[in-house]
């Protein structure tokens, strides 16, 4: 076979040359670090972690990130394997001993003999004939490769920064506090009528979530994240600060809605959740960009009514990031749709995260390996953490009925709103329980899906 070229030797560029490698098919991976550097790295290893040590938790029977790091070792992933070898104690957590973990990865994929490292930037789109790579350059891609992506994908397909608003699990919003409605019901084309999801505030709630906005306490920019803030994404808490109507005249405006629950009333302000996954399991909160810290987030989100008891999928956040929309650009197997043999893999496809990235490492990897050798890429089931998280990012994503054309596309951490629902009545109260709650009921929903998932990822493994 003539090779497979991998632009990046990070965490989703290293999964995917040994996954490639494993296969029998030879990889070219190239890696800048150690002719150039990024504002974040701090050695030339390969799967250098640049931040926290901690791949999160290893609970594979109700947590969604240990149940990717169960499928990951399954599917024989190298990261998880050098992980594994080099934890160190963390409770329930995965945490490993970040040195030795980088040099593990790097000494692995520097010895296999089908794996070659050529230490370079690469700052132009991989030439024709590179007729299969994967570009795995993550959130600090350099400029000139940066640049070129964008010249290829458009200028709008390409973010240098997220600003991510909360995520909630819809099952935790309180739907007799709130209603479903778009602004004025409009209703573009599919609409369901679950487009958007509203919480009221009166007046006295209004003036207490701006206190507290405005109190909140928010993380700093680092001084290479360059311009904090930028058109249409300013954090929440700085319109807050810009005026008390500021929100009330923005994305919290009551216009075009009526309270459901109470229509004779008039909300003071309305806080909009619009629908984030095809599944209807998420809802993102509309506007609410924020740099607030995650436990000040959740505290003044709470304060919201109808969110009293949210869980978030994710929270808020603005970084530094280069990510490209890959619901419109990719195809189910990673593949750039404008050129067939160019895939993408990691951070830069829009998933979040160590070992997200180097989840989608492993799969860009494998399908190109599938290609090299003449076989059809095999996609994993959307039951399973590795299908979920690829069909968050290659399709799982809806059209908003109110903006037509626009997308709601965030990077996301894998979690369990991206899994498909269970068939119903699979939940049941356990023999001999006497009060089985909404909390019991989440930990059973979580425990059933993630035990579909790995079966489910064992099939596809063995068919595979
Ligand atoms: P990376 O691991 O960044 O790998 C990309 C590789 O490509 C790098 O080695 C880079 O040198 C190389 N490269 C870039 N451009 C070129 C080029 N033109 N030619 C050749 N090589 C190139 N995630 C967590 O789970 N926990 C955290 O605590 C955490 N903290 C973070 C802190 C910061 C400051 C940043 C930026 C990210 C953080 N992340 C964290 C996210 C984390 O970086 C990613 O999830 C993960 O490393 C992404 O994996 P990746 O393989 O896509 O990219």
């Amino acid at each position: 076979f003539s090779p497979i070229h991998i632009i990046g030797g990070g965490l989703a560029g290293s999964e995917a040359a040994w996954q490639v490698a494993q296969s029998g098919v030879p990889v070219m991976l190239h890696e800048m670090r150690g002719v150039r550097g990024t504002d974040a790295h701090k050695t030339d290893g390969l799967a250098e972690l640049v931040c926290s040590n901690s791949f999160r938790s290893d609970d594979a029977t109700s947590n969604a990130v240990g149940v990717i790091h169960a499928e990951m070792r399954l599917a024989g992933s190298l990261i998880m394997a050098c992980a594994d070898r080099h934890q160190v104690p963390a409770g329930g957590a995965l945490a490993v001993d970040r040195d030795g973990f980088s040099e593990a990865v790097t000494a692995e994929i520097q010895r296999h003999p089908l794996i070659t490292v050529v230490r370079e930037e690469v700052t132009a789109l991989p030439p024709e004939d590179w007729d299969l790579a994967i570009i795995a350059t993550g959130p600090l891609t350099s400029p000139a490769l940066a640049e070129a992506i964008r010249e290829r994908t458009g200028k709008d397909a390409l973010a240098f920064f997220d600003a991510i608003a909360p995520i909630v699990h819809t099952d935790s919003i309180n739907m007799d506090i709130c209603w479903y409605q778009s602004r004025y019901d409009k209703v573009g084309p599919g609409g369901t009528g679950k487009d958007y999801i509203n919480c009221p505030l009166d007046e006295a709630q209004y003036n207490a979530f701006i206190d507290a906005l405005i109190a909140g306490d928010a993380v700093g920019f680092k001084e290479w994240e360059g311009t904090p803030y930028f058109d249409g994404c300013l954090p929440i808490e700085v319109m807050a600060e810009r005026g008390r109507e500021t929100l009330r005249h923005g994305p919290m405006k009551p216009m075009g809605l009526t309270n459901a629950h109470n229509p004779t009333v008039k909300p003071y302000a309305v806080v909009q959740l619009r629908q984030d996954n095809a599944l209807g399991t998420l809802y993102n909160m509309v506007g609410f960009q924020t740099k607030l810290r995650y436990g000040a987030q959740a505290e003044i989100f709470r304060m919201i009514p109808g969110l009293e008891n949210a869980e978030f999928a994710r929270l808020g956040g603005l970084h530094r990031n280069t990510y490209i929309h890959s619901p419109t650009l990719l195809d189910q197997s990673l593949q750039l749709k404008a050129r067939p043999g160019l895939r993408f893999a990691g951070q830069i496809t829009g998933c979040e995260g160590y070992v997200e990235s180097a989840s989608i490492g492993l799969l860009a990897g494998r399908f190109a390996a599938a290609q090299r050798k003449g076989e059809t890429p095999s996609i994993p089931p959307a039951t399973t953490a590795l299908g979920s998280l690829l069909n968050h990012i290659t399709g799982g994503h809806i059209v908003s009925d109110e903006e037509p054309g626009k997308r709601s596309f965030q990077p996301m951490n894998i979690n369990f709103g991206l899994f498909p629902e269970l068939e119903p009545g699979s939940i049941v109260k356990p023999e001999g329980v006497k009060r089985f709650r909404g909390k019991d009921k989440t930990i059973m929903k979580r425990q059933l899906i993630a035990a579909r998932a790995l079966e489910h990822c064992k099939t596809w493994l063995g068919a595979a």
